[in-house]
């Protein structure tokens, strides 16, 4: 197959990086090279905010109504639902995620768009009641002006949305820097942008790796940074933002407990365990890793689900009918089979995977068998560190007190999933858990309209909701002296 070449969009211009530089994107599913992409330099990072920069403060984008910003989200939402099938084939090629998975993902990404222009057209501001004699005072939110949206590899189109849409709602203008490993999406999306007739320099798009990244963080001209990846990179940024006090949001790894209670429909629950750790092959911020099962079901459960993980069927991820797809890439595949080894030597019990499939048709492909280890305790390596694959660790609980506390005694704090049908129990969990988002019989589901982020290590602020707005925006008080009050 010929190698499909792109280009990258600052000032609505496709232009191929300043020195020429490019890598190359590989299939994880053949190994086969099939795109390249610019390596941008310093120089295009520079020409990118300063177009945003322009676009910015001069206009059009500053002085824009909230109707205008609405009516081309809205225009890019229809954009994206005619595009959808493309969006989605192209992520299942760059990081062979599943085309089922994929599929509704790359459909769903028009909601946002349609969401964030109504909060475009709902600006918030608040009348003030205030102590002071012969004084009107109110607030207004604006744009804080030119935002880096930094993303990773594993669900790259959706995690910019949730970034992208009330970024543009809010008015502020954008430099976008996606993964190394799944640049082509984005710049396929970027079309979409440039067709809904976004006034240039409104979203620039800059490629490479995390130099690339890290130059933008460290630019003065950027005025907030929004970041999606791994807690590590995550505490750099947030490091390098606080010396210029640029502003940041951070959504940033996880080891979220999925914990069955005894009295929980325990088919349902090795489901929603399944999908919580298996689904997108485990590389979800928000992967279930740590299965925390009642002492009086645990072996019962620890059969049933090791059984069930060995029967998913691994295959091409753009055929509807495989099951899990394949890791995203060599460092990544490298890493999960680490983390097996790590656990074995840990004293962790392998019930089931744990290794490369034999099947010949999968040789070529970054696959992992879906992996069960049972008798893991919460201080292992396997129960502590973030291994994004498809590694489930069951850990054993005595009652709620004991689920609690291990399921709190993490440096993390992104998501968590509860099995049971006592309703009160349920809502004594929700309470108890430290985590962003709780599912109660459930595991995975996100929205926009439901805010989603981390406690503790898992991240700082909140993306989807009508609030995610606010991350983009910068509040201002004003006064008003109605009586003449300064002699
Ligand atoms: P990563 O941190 O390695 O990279 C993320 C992005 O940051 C990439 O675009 C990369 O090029 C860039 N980058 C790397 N070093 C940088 C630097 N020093 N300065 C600026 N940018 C830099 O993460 P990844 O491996 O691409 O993604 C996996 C991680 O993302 C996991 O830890 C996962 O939990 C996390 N994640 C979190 C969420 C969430 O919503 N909380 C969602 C998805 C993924």
């Amino acid at each position: 197959m010929p190698i499909e070449s792109f280009s990258i969009l600052i000032d609505g211009q496709w232009r191929a990086s300043a020195d020429g530089s490019t890598f190359r994107c590989t299939s994880p599913f053949n190994g086969e090279d099939w795109a390249e992409v610019p390596t941008a330099t310093t120089a295009d990072v520079d020409a990118a905010v300063a177009a945003a920069r322009r676009a910015f403060e001069e206009g059009p984008w500053s002085s824009s109504t909230p109707l205008a910003r609405a009516g081309l989200l809205r225009r890019l939402g229809d954009l994206i639902t005619q595009s959808a099938t493309e969006l989605a084939t192209v992520q299942v090629r760059e990081n062979g995620k599943l085309i089922r998975e994929v599929a509704d993902q790359a459909k769903a990404l028009a909601n946002h768009c349609y969401f964030f222009a109504g909060v475009a057209e709902s600006p918030i501001g608040e009348t003030l009641a205030t102590s002071v004699p012969n004084m009107q005072a109110f607030t207004m939110r604006e744009p804080i002006g030119v935002v880096a949206l930094i993303t990773p590899w594993n669900s790259p189109l959706m995690l910019l949305m949730a970034k992208l849409a009330p970024a543009l709602a809010a008015g502020c203008t954008v430099v976008v820097k996606p993964s190394e490993v799944t640049p082509v999406s984005t710049l396929v999306f970027a079309r979409l942008i440039k067709e809904a007739g976004f006034p240039d320099g409104v979203v620039n798009v800059v490629t490479g790796a995390g130099e690339t990244g890290a130059t933008l963080v460290a630019h003065p001209g950027v005025d907030k940074i929004s970041f999606t990846g791994s807690t590590s990179v995550g505490k750099q940024i947030a490091a390098k933002a606080a010396a210029r006090l640029a502003r940041v949001s951070l959504e940033l790894g996880g080891k979220s407990p999925n914990i069955v209670f005894p009295d929980a429909d325990l088919d349902n629950a090795v489901n929603g365990v399944m999908a919580g750790i298996f689904a997108a092959t485990g590389q979800t911020c928000m992967a279930g890793s740590r299965v925390l099962v009642h002492d009086d079901i645990y072996d019962d459960f620890a059969k049933a689900l090791a059984t069930r993980a060995s029967q998913i069927r691994l295959g091409d991820p753009s055929d509807p009918a495989s099951e899990m797809g394949t890791v995203a890439c060599r460092a990544q595949y490298d890493k999960v089979l680490r983390y097996i080894d790590i656990a074995k030597a840990e004293g962790a019990v392998l019930a089931a995977g744990g290794k490369r499939p034999d099947d010949p048709a999968l040789e070529k492909g970054l696959f992992v068998e879906p992996t069960v280890f049972t008798e893991v305790t919460n201080d292992m390596r396997i129960a502590r560190e973030e291994v994004f694959g498809p590694v489930a660790s069951l850990i054993r609980f005595r009652d709620e007190d004991d689920a609690v506390r291990i399921a709190n005694d993490t440096s993390f704090g992104l998501a968590a999933g509860v099995w049971t049908r006592d309703i009160a129990l349920a809502h004594r969990m929700i309470r108890r858990l430290r985590a962003g988002t709780v599912w109660i019989n459930n595991y995975r589901k996100v929205n926009y309209v439901a805010p989603f982020g981390g406690f503790k290590e898992s991240g700082i602020g909140r993306e989807n909701g009508i609030h995610a707005v606010n991350e983009y925006t910068e509040v201002k008080s004003a006064w008003i002296d109605t009586g003449n009050t300064i002699k």
